[in-house]
């Protein structure tokens, strides 16, 4: 959609964000923070979900970003999967999950045994119930032997892959898996344009993984990108509307 002046006007969503007190760093994201980000970028609503540490150290931290969410309103609550593989809770206002280096080294190494556990099938099961999506973060073999388990549950990869791999095998193991989805996150503009040539517009998001990107360096990367409007706003918005059923507010 054009505007009178010829700019674009669209809902923009940010689909990876993190929220609230780290364990780990000792550093907090707040809820003004983020909201900040948003206004200085021009993004509406804002995926967001507490930090490792802080949800592997009191799984609480859940509750309070669905309270913060209802406060602001601007959110959209994912829930942090714990150790104990407990599916997306029905019926509270989560939108998503992440799953996060189950029981592994965060960023660094998978745990295979997690996959062994019989406590994964009924997750499996549970969640496909559920339908809604899964941010999803671990080794490239990790991440295919998860997701040989399920045809139907919705899964993002955060930035193309990064982390888990390279993103280009990531792209070659799941370019045909229509379930499987990749954000944009810190990952170069032109791997983002290899990734929307081999696997369309419409399993790409867009995400800043604030507090390790910035919003509106992600965004204008992503307004940067040579496509067409039409397809940006599928990246901008409503890829992740449609996996979230959402209601489109602009
Ligand atoms: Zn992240």
């Amino acid at each position: 959609m054009m505007g009178a002046q010829g700019q674009i006007i669209m809902e923009i969503i940010d689909s990876h964000t993190h929220w609230g007190p780290s364990v780990s760093t000792g550093t907090e994201v707040t809820t003004q923070e983020l909201l900040k980000q948003a206004d200085q970028s021009g993004v509406g609503r804002i995926v967001t979900f507490p930090f490792p540490s802080m949800a592997l150290a009191d799984e609480k931290i859940n509750e309070r970003l669905l309270g913060e969410a209802n406060r602001t309103k601007r959110f959209i609550p994912y829930y942090y999967i714990p150790e104990t593989m407990k599916p997306i809770p029905e019926g509270k206002g989560f939108y998503g999950g992440k799953w996060h280096w189950m029981r592994g080294i965060q960023d660094s190494s998978s745990n295979y045994e997690a996959l062994k556990d019989p406590k994964l099938e009924e997750f499996i099961e549970t969640s496909e119930k559920i339908d809604l999506p899964l941010v999803f973060e671990e080794e490239l073999s990790f991440t295919e032997t998860f997701v040989r388990k399920t045809k139907s549950l919705k899964i993002i990869i955060p930035h193309l892959g990064m982390l888990g791999g390279n993103p280009m095998d990531f792209l070659r193991s799941f370019k045909s898996s229509e379930n499987i989805y990749f954000d944009t996150a810190l990952a170069s503009p032109d791997t983002v344009m290899r990734f929307i040539k081999e696997v369309g517009h419409e399993r790409i998001l867009f995400g800043s993984d604030i507090p390790f990107g910035t919003m509106k360096w992600e965004l204008e990367k992503v307004l940067s990108l040579p496509i067409g409007d039409d397809k940006k706003e599928l990246i901008l918005s409503k890829n992740l509307r449609r996996l979230i059923g959402l209601e489109q507010i602009v």
